[in-house]
């Protein structure tokens, strides 16, 4: 049942669907006279310095936002998350917390299905096989206790989440005050499905893509380009709200990370972008699709770039260490439950002491290894640095051994030391890039604090 909060939410959305730049600013101009106390000046000053600053790149984005998704996903969208995730999540999961002395993470990602119906290179699903699904009974439970603990934002990924779409859609029906998302190659989505995510407004997906035709199709085969272009372009029709996820390697981060990729992403419908950068697990790692230091540092400066000068919210998995204050995982923000039930820290950190299958999500988030996580986080006083697997590989060593943790490896047990030896190279050349980066970044915020003491 909807309480005075999400009514309000949602009239406010709709009341923001006519001309939302200038009611939002009237909005923002009115809390900042009435906020006396300071309570609510930073967030405001951050949407004023968005939405009434002199670039016109966050007006365009919320003009095009109200003009061309539909109302009631964006009123699922803020009631899902600006009271769900935050009011009303935020402090259940800080009691929960002190009391049991462990993470409690604002978001679970859950692997359905170990299958997928395509073959890329480097993706360890590939091995999976079909062989792992968790049933729709152990999806429910999660959702169920996961909203017990103030968790309200599922994420699917796997194998291919949308072979499980049925059962996706159910759940969005039956939690509707959770909020779900799928990263997805986009090969299953069809009308019915537009349909579906519009009716339950609380469903969006993340299209996977590696750049433009020529790298996304040798990587995942060919003609994947054109299905995802197509799986956009019907989203669009249905006015859903949705993006896309890359994997940048040292093969395609120029390609993803250009003006003409995110340009083409922007008019196809895409609102954000998650980029990911490639990572060498499982006996068919690549060590050749590692990005380079210098390519990373790239995607750093080219994602803050785009932030700027796009109408995208793009996001950066590893380098926005910055903002998520390091690592995220073990509970901390999120974790992983994959398609045999074993809960790990992080989609790539695959080592676990629990299965949901025999213990409560409580129990799980204080398991040995999540303690290990809580214990070192964060993991280096560079937030550039902030992986124990790619970045700080002997930490990972450590927190696997102290945890007695087992490997999880759906393809074979992979020891920790031989998973981190594929990555310490590229630890070692990242570490200097990323303390020049920092320091550069910690030069620039004392420029603009002390322009701004002198206004
Ligand atoms: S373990 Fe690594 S990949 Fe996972 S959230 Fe932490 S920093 Fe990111």
């Amino acid at each position: 049942m909807k309480n005075m909060r999400h009514i309000a939410v949602d009239q406010l959305v709709k009341y923001l669907t006519s001309d939302p730049v200038k009611k939002i600013s009237k909005i923002v101009s009115l809390v900042q006279k009435l906020d006396r106390k300071h309570k609510y000046s930073d967030v405001m000053d951050i949407i004023a310095d968005t939405l009434m600053g002199e670039s016109d790149v966050w007006k365009k984005f919320t003009e095009d936002l109200f003009r061309e998704v539909d109302t009631k996903t964006l009123q699922k969208l803020a009631e899902c998350f600006l009271v769900n995730v935050a009011f009303i999540g935020g402090p259940k999961r800080d009691k929960i917390k002190e009391k049991y002395n462990c993470n409690v993470p604002l978001a679970l990602l859950i692997d359905p299905t170990s299958a997928c119906n395509l073959n890329c290179t480097g993706c360890w699903a590939a091995q999976y096989g079909k062989q792992h699904n968790l049933s729709y009974d152990i999806l429910d439970s999660l959702c169920q206790q996961g909203r017990e603990l103030g968790i309200y934002w599922f994420l699917f990924s796997g194998g291919e989440p949308l072979i499980r779409k049925t059962d996706i859609i159910r759940l969005c029906e039956k939690y509707q005050d959770c909020y779900f998302f799928a990263f997805t190659n986009g090969t299953l989505v069809d009308e019915q499905l537009c349909e579906d995510i519009r009716r339950v407004g609380n469903f969006t997906l993340a299209f996977s893509i590696e750049g433009n035709e020529a790298n996304t199709d040798m990587r995942r085969g060919k003609g994947c380009y054109k299905r995802v272009v197509e799986a956009m372009d019907l989203m669009k029709k249905h006015k859903l709200f949705f993006g896309y996820s890359t994997c940048y390697t040292h093969y395609n981060t120029e390609s993803v990370a250009s003006d003409e990729f995110v340009d083409e992403m922007i008019a196809r419908g895409c609102r954000f972008a998650w980029n990911f950068t490639y990572i060498p697990i499982g006996k068919d790692a690549q060590l050749d699709l590692i990005a380079t230091p210098e390519q990373r540092a790239y995607m750093y400066k080219r994602v803050q770039e785009i932030r700027t000068t796009k109408p995208l919210i793009a996001l950066d998995f590893w380098n926005d260490g910055e903002t998520a204050h390091g690592c995220i995982a073990g509970g901390r923000s999120y974790l992983h439950i994959n398609a045999a039930g074993d809960v790990e820290p992080c989609a790539f950190i695959h080592y676990a002491n629990v299965n949901i299958h025999n213990v409560s999500l409580l129990e799980a988030l204080q398991a040995p290894l999540f303690q290990e996580y809580k214990k070192h986080q964060p993991f280096n006083s560079n937030p550039l640095i902030p992986c124990p697997l790619l970045d700080n590989p002997e930490i990972l060593i450590e927190m696997v051994n102290n945890s007695n943790a087992y490997s999880t490896q759906l393809d074979g047990p992979e020891p920790v030391e031989e998973l981190c030896s594929k990555t310490v190279l590229a630890a070692q050349r990242w570490a200097p890039v990323a303390e020049k980066l920092w320091e550069e970044r910690q030069q620039i915020k004392k420029e603009k604090e002390a322009k701004a003491a002198k206004r």
